[in-house]
């Protein structure tokens, strides 16, 4: 008897050193390449179109991919465990197979799946594949994890790392034609209204053409030096393709660390950025409750008495102070956005605007094509002080200096507010004299920086005074 099983693709849109792929493909003669869509049609707090586009056009990239190797992508909607049990049995599949996903939510599901197929009695079989390492492998020496970055990473460096394999080059004969599937998803299956923003290519091929940019047009040697400079490309820009699998971290890990000896400095500081994605997954797999609370108890219940108006000028990226609105209008124009940008417009929110984390966090995840839990929780949690290894809460970064210091000419400025045009590089980087805008309609700054320092301050230390 052939035997056929389910290749479950979840954040592995990619035929290429695909683990769990690989797996299925050697145990099996026929893999049944199978994605379920999430079905819901309410409004979504923590999901807007710019990431949902992304992931259609992957799908699409990727059923048209697996038909070229005379496979099918069976596409369902629905919830995943209800669904693959339907395949299972439409399809006679002996095995599940699929690559693990550390999220709180994909960590549940997969308890789900393996319940499933105990219940049918078929073999189920996941993987490690979208980090280097996963949580339960970097711990301290008393075998605790970790709460604190450099530690972590220390360990993460020194851990062997797997090597990267081929392409897939056989699927086995595509599933029967009684199989229904979906078409590739539009936003309309969501009921999401249309996407406006540039967002980057989707797809598996656009995804490695950007890896080989970043290693060969000399972006990644200069990556330690610029990385911190917005204006024009000085990191990756893989985060997205990260976030959806279509590219291999090992891949990636590899590729890097096989680049010349002048390279290396900026290899070193490149592959710790990739250490802080990991070390994100692995607090988030420990300390789930950093999903809802503070990570540190000194600041779980701390009041963050912002109101929903300051809040919109933020989201708009109209505050009147210039870097902060370039940063935000990078993200609502191209669903992406710089991560020192990041930081800064995070901090500002939550330190000189006083206005929750969570908000900023469900913003972002709206916005961003790279959204990712783990990820963007960890950097909102450490932007507002209260994060793992989050700066001290009274280091509070001056937007007014980040934007000399990382923007002196204005270019980023510039590139994405319009109406700052023509004004001089130096003018962008203080408050402009009391009444009179930098430049006709655009707002003058809509707090003193100093005073809502002052004010930050005060609200975290009376906090802390009546935790003790
Ligand atoms: C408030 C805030 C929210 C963020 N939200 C997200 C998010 O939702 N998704 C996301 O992927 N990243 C997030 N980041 C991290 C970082 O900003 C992006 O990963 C980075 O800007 C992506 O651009 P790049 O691929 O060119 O990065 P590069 O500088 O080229 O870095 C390479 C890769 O390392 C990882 N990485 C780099 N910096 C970080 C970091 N600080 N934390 C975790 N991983 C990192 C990413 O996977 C990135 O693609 C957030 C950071 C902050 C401060």
């Amino acid at each position: 008897m052939p035997r056929t099983v389910l290749h479950w693709f979840r954040r592995d849109l990619r035929l290429t050193d695909n683990t769990a792929l690989q797996h299925a493909a050697q145990a099996a003669d026929q893999v049944i390449p199978v994605c379920i869509l999430s079905n819901w049609k309410q409004k979504h707090g923590w999901t807007g179109p710019n990431r949902q586009q992304f992931l259609c056009g992957c799908l699409e990239s990727l059923s048209k991919n697996l038909t070229t190797l005379g496979s099918r992508l069976i596409l369902r909607s629905g919830s995943a465990d209800a669904e693959l049990e339907r395949l299972i049995r439409e399809t006679r599949a002996e095995a599940v197979y699929f690559n693990r996903d550390y999220d709180i939510f994909g960590r549940a599901m997969e308890a789900k799946i393996h319940a499933l197929c105990a219940r049918l009695g078929i073999e189920c079989h996941s993987y490690q594949d979208s980090v280097l390492h996963e949580p339960e492998t970097v711990l301290t020496g008393g075998g605790q994890p970790y709460r604190v970055y450099t530690p972590y990473s220390k360990n993460w460096l020194n851990l062997p790392k797997t090597a990267p394999q081929g392409r897939i080059t056989s699927l086995g004969p595509p599933a029967d034609a009684a199989i229904s599937s979906l078409p590739p998803p539009t936003l309309a299956h969501w009921n999401l209204p249309p996407c406006t923003a540039e967002i980057p290519t989707p797809g598996e091929r656009a995804a490695r053409d950007r890896l080989k940019l970043f290693i060969e047009s000399g972006i990644l040697n200069g990556y330690g030096p610029q990385r911190n400079i917005p204006a024009g490309q000085t990191t990756s820009l893989l985060s997205q393709d990260l976030r959806f699998g279509l590219l291999s971290i090992r891949e990636i890990y590899q590729r890097c660390m096989a680049c010349t000896t002048a390279a290396q400095p900026s290899v070193q500081t490149y592959v710790k950025e990739l250490a802080w994605r990991e070390f994100y997954v692995a607090i988030l797999w420990h300390y789930p409750h950093v999903f809802e609370q503070e990570f540190a108890p000194d600041w779980q219940g701390l009041p963050w008495p912002g109101s929903a108006a300051d809040f919109q000028r933020w989201a708009t990226g109209t505050t009147g102070f210039p870097i902060v609105d370039a940063g935000m209008r990078q993200l609502l124009q191209t669903g992406l956005m710089h991560n020192r940008l990041r930081m800064i417009t995070a901090m500002f929110l939550t330190k000189d605007l006083h206005c929750d984390w969570r908000l900023g966090e469900a913003f972002f995840m709206q916005q961003l094509v790279d959204g990712d839990n783990a990820s963007n929780n960890g950097g909102w949690q450490w932007s507002a002080g209260t994060g793992a290894d989050a700066a001290p809460y009274f280091r509070i970064q001056n937007p007014w200096l980040q934007s000399v210091r990382f923007d002196p000419e204005g270019t980023y400025i510039k590139q994405w507010v319009p109406e700052l045009k023509h004004v001089p590089a130096e003018l962008l980087h203080k408050p402009p004299a009391p009444g009179l805008p930098l430049a006709k309609g655009y707002p003058l700054p809509m707090v003193d920086h100093h005073t809502e320092r002052d004010r930050c301050l005060a609200i975290f230390a009376k906090h802390k005074a009546e935790r003790v």
